[in-house]
């Protein structure tokens, strides 16, 4: 029997940790890229990570635009950067569901599928339910002070392992390690 390689993964938010915040975005126009974005992702790769993105879009839940405007936007995502996955939560926050972060089962479903090394993990993002949901996962934090960042770093009571003044910054501090 061959013994399976887990791979590290790098679990990135996309809304003010990826791109710019943009409230409910489902139009390409309207799809702003962080210049930092690119390298932040190249040196990840070039560190192993695997690289997937997880993301909670309750305006498809909402009405607010049809998922094939995001699938859109994660289309073009994947031209513009090295992206291994994406994972999106549709729900509202009153659905319940298990996948809406800081619930962990977009994680969990990614770390299935590509056997995923969870101890040597990360979650990135910008708000407080972005590191709640690694704090969940009991895998490593980063908060980046993009989007809504410098509100989550207010919010949270227990700090989170790494906390940058963005993506690109928060990757030379988890690959330093
Ligand atoms: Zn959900």
């Amino acid at each position: 029997m061959t013994k399976i390689e887990k791979r590290k993964a790098a679990f990135i938010d996309r809304d003010g940790t990826l791109i710019e915040e943009v409230n409910f975005l489902s139009r390409l126009e309207d799809l702003r890229l962080f210049s930092f974005a690119a390298e932040a992702v190249r040196r990840l790769k070039e560190s192993s990570f695997l690289i997937v993105v997880v993301t909670n879009q309750s305006g498809v839940g909402r009405g607010i635009f049809e998922e094939s405007a995001m699938h859109a936007i994660h289309a073009q995502l994947k031209t513009d950067l090295e992206l291994d996955a994406f994972y999106f939560c549709p729900h509202l926050p009153t659905d319940g569901c298990r996948c809406r972060k800081p619930n962990t089962g977009m994680i969990e479903q990614a770390a299935q599928k590509f056997s995923i090394d969870l101890e040597n993990s990360w979650m990135i993002g910008d708000k407080a339910i972005d590191v709640e949901t690694g704090f969940n996962a009991e895998i490593k934090t980063a908060l980046v002070l993009t989007g809504y960042g410098r509100n989550a770093a207010r919010e949270l009571t227990r700090k989170p392992d790494v906390t940058a003044e963005n993506l690109l910054e928060a990757v030379w501090k988890i690959t330093e390690n």
